[in-house]
């Protein structure tokens, strides 16, 4: 499932390819993916601008002229493909592709179609029903540890499952939150209101490093969309714990036949990878 990183590559792709083309076309093959799609929409998109192309969370924004912008979300299994004069057929999962008058054909391929499209008035993003709840974002200035300690206090959920609400820190997935949790020291097991301050002022730079690490790899991952298969997105990335279980610990460098490695426990039915020795 693509992660914030992965989601801020594909935006830094896109908008290098795209900001300022006018879109020529649209064809449309199905009428929904998690949701259904906004009526006529390849008429509305047709001879519009790309003014600028940002991420909310995993949200990829268009913003489009005419005041309207265009969401995209991934879902679990979207991919944006890049092309330049792309004479291809649409591919089986090839539900939106778009057609630029500078000779670019974008393509929103999802085979597991729990990815999202909808088109929206631009002043009425702040409001907009996907996007209202959404907290604060990464590397918002916002994001302290006073602002953590105040959302933290008193909470008895895990310090895990109040990374992931999306309502306190908005893209924070799965891995990330495994990641920022081992650099932090602190037990993925951990009740949130029973974090100290230390350990919540060694999150907050914790979340960055991870979040940071990934988006450079995903930047140098970029290649030039005029090659072939321009998938815009998915990166090799190395984890000091996510999916590493009963492995080393880069941080301890235990013996693992003493010590086990790394663990793996499931929390709300999702896995986190910790080290006992280091974290807690
Ligand atoms: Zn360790």
């Amino acid at each position: 499932m693509p992660e914030l990183p992965e989601v801020e590559t594909v935006c830094r792709g896109l908008a290098k390819a795209l900001t300022g083309a006018w879109i020529e076309s649209v064809e449309q093959h199905r009428g929904d993916l998690r949701a259904a799609f906004p009526k006529n929409l390849p008429a509305r998109l047709k001879g519009r601008r790309v003014e600028k192309i940002e991420r909310r969370a995993k949200y990829i924004l268009i913003t489009l002229d005419m005041s309207k912008t265009l969401l995209l979300h991934l879902g679990m299994s979207g991919r944006i493909l890049l092309a330049d004069n792309d004479r291809e057929p649409p591919g089986k999962h090839d539900h939106l592709v778009f057609h630029f008058r500078n000779g670019i054909t974008l393509r929103f391929n999802d085979p597991r179609r729990f990815g999202m499209c909808d088109l929206a008035a631009t002043h009425d993003l702040p409001r907009y029903k996907l996007l209202h709840g959404l907290g604060i974002e990464p590397f918002s200035p916002q994001l302290t540890s006073t602002f953590l300690a105040a959302k933290f206090k008193g909470k008895k959920t895990s310090v895990k499952a109040a990374l992931l609400d999306q309502r306190i820190i908005a893209g924070i997935g799965n891995i990330y939150a495994s990641e920022a949790l081992f650099h932090a020291g602190i037990s993925p097991r951990r009740k949130a209101g029973k974090c100290t301050k230390a350990q919540i002022a060694k999150l907050v730079p914790a979340i960055r490093k991870v979040l940071k690490a990934a988006i450079a790899a995903g930047g140098s991952s970029l290649r030039d969309y005029r090659q072939a298969n321009g998938e815009l997105g998915y990166f090799q990335n190395r984890f000091a714990v996510y999916d590493r279980a009963g492995k080393a610990c880069p941080g301890c460098r235990c013996d693992i036949k003493k010590t086990g490695g790394i663990r793996q426990v499931a929390q709300a039915g999702r896995s986190s990878f910790f080290c006992p020795r280091k974290q807690d």
